[in-house]
């Protein structure tokens, strides 16, 4: 007899991956590659359908059968009617029916959830939070994305559009701009872009005049990775900035930890690879902050499915909607 099976997708500006995923939680095959946004939405959709083909194939052979596609996507869905509302990475799905235009052409359910969201529904299933039941969860990438899980169940609220958009809850209103146009959002503080706007803005402070934090944003060689390198090597510009990235992170914590009476975190997405950066200030920060909760109740963790995190929350929202 054939088992069930789901497909979970992430659909990122740079890759789309895809893999098969069976109801333990295992990966039984993935396969990734360049999104190619640039092309138009038709095209993305099309190569989106073909890994889906592929990996429906190979659950066949395996005696697995694929039931519905999850997919997780950057930017605002409206799961309701598979349309990709806003995508800042993806602006040539704007608007786009993509999960309507890949039910029809699969025959299988295709749901939809912004990216963040399919993060906390894998760390959930299989990944940090297998032990947990009320959590919050962030990503920290190019910007910062946010999840609530609370009895088990990913948060929509009222099902606008969005939930849990922790990177822009503002943590100094005197704070940075962020791209939302909000000025001091933890997001302009604690993501990949804060770092590199960070960077930028102790040089035009005067801050920053040498050495090899300098050199590489003179040259425009600059990534948020060496921003990290250069505060491992003691750079005090880079170290700053990761007190600061800590400080944000604990303050919209502990407001958060106050406001739902939950006291676990779960710390994702490409940037957390500097935990070892920021982890003490935003410890310290929560600690002084929240009077609610003691030091020990007060728990952080980091990701442990790191870039699967999204495949497999895809594949148990696919799983989860077939068995609503
Ligand atoms: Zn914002």
């Amino acid at each position: 007899m054939e088992k069930k099976a789901f497909i979970g997708i992430d659909l990122g500006g740079t890759n789309m991956r895809a893999a098969l995923v069976d109801t333990a939680g295992s990966i039984v095959e993935q396969i990734k590659i360049s999104t190619e946004i640039s092309q138009g939405a038709e095209p993305a959709a099309e190569n989106l359908l073909e890994m889906c083909r592929r990996l429906m194939d190979r659950a066949r052979s395996g005696q697995l059968k694929v039931e519905a596609v999850g997919m997780g996507v950057a930017g605002k869905i409206d799961p309701q009617e598979g349309i990709v509302v806003f995508s800042p990475n993806l602006p040539a799905m704007d608007n786009f029916p993509l999960g309507v235009k890949m039910e029809q052409a699969l025959g299988i359910p295709v749901i939809m959830e912004n990216d963040a969201n399919v993060f906390g529904l894998g760390e959930n299933w299989v990944g940090s939070a297998q032990d947990l039941s009320h959590w919050v969860g962030l990503t920290l990438g190019t910007g910062v994305g946010g999840a609530l899980i609370l009895n088990n169940r990913l948060w929509q609220g009222d099902n606008l559009g969005f939930s849990a958009e922790v990177g822009h809850l503002v943590v100094d209103p005197k704070g940075p701009r962020c791209t939302c146009g909000s000025d001091g959002c933890l997001e302009s503080h604690s993501s990949g872009r804060a770092l590199m706007e960070g960077v930028e803005a102790a040089v035009n402070k005067g801050k920053l005049v040498n050495g090899k934090l300098f050199d590489l944003w003179q040259r425009e060689k600059l990534t948020a990775q060496d921003i990290y390198l250069c505060g491992k090597e003691g750079d005090p510009a880079s170290l700053e900035l990761f007190q600061r990235m800590g400080w944000a992170l604990g303050i919209a914590i502990s407001n958060i930890f106050m406001l739902l009476g939950i006291r676990h975190a779960i710390i994702g997405g490409g940037v957390s690879a500097s935990w070892d950066l920021f982890i003490d200030p935003l410890m310290q920060t929560l600690r002084t902050t929240n009077k609610f909760l003691n030091a020990e109740q007060m728990v952080v963790r980091k990701s442990v499915l790191g870039d699967d995190a999204a495949l497999l929350g895809a594949a148990r929202l696919a799983w989860d909607f077939h068995r609503e």
